[in-house]
């Protein structure tokens, strides 16, 4: 997707803090975070949201997940506690529709709802 934000990140056409790379996904850090450790995780190929997630897709969210694991445990905050995010559609607040999990840490996290 030429127009996508964070294509173009992964591309490394537009700067980013970035904290991960692999051939499958790319992490770097949130430009306006929540909590002191924000950062995404996003597969390199482009998929618009959860919604058009295709059962192919498994492994590499499946990656995604492991990725946030390791991140957290490098930013430190594995055990007190994080949060995994990922809004789909703009009912959930979703902005840039490029696939992405929120990594939250490093505050008291309030309950859903
Ligand atoms: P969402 O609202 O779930 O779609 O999350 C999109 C996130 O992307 C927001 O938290 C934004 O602050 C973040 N964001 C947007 N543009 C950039 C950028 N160029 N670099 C880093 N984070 C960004």
């Amino acid at each position: 997707m030429s127009d996508c934000i964070f294509c173009k990140i992964v591309k490394g056409e537009i700067p980013s803090t970035n904290v991960y790379k692999d051939e499958q996904v790319t992490a770097f850090r949130d430009i306006n975070p929540a909590a002191p450790t924000h950062i995404l995780i996003v597969p390199n190929r482009h998929i618009d949201s959860v919604n058009m997630m295709i059962p192919e897709d498994e492994p590499l969210v499946g990656r995604l997940f492991s990725v946030a694991r390791q991140l957290a445990e490098k930013e430190g905050i594995a055990e007190d506690g994080y949060r995994l995010v990922v809004n789909t559609n703009a009912g959930a607040g979703q902005t840039v529709f490029h696939l992405h999990m929120h990594l939250l840490g490093g505050r008291q996290m309030r309950a859903l709802g």
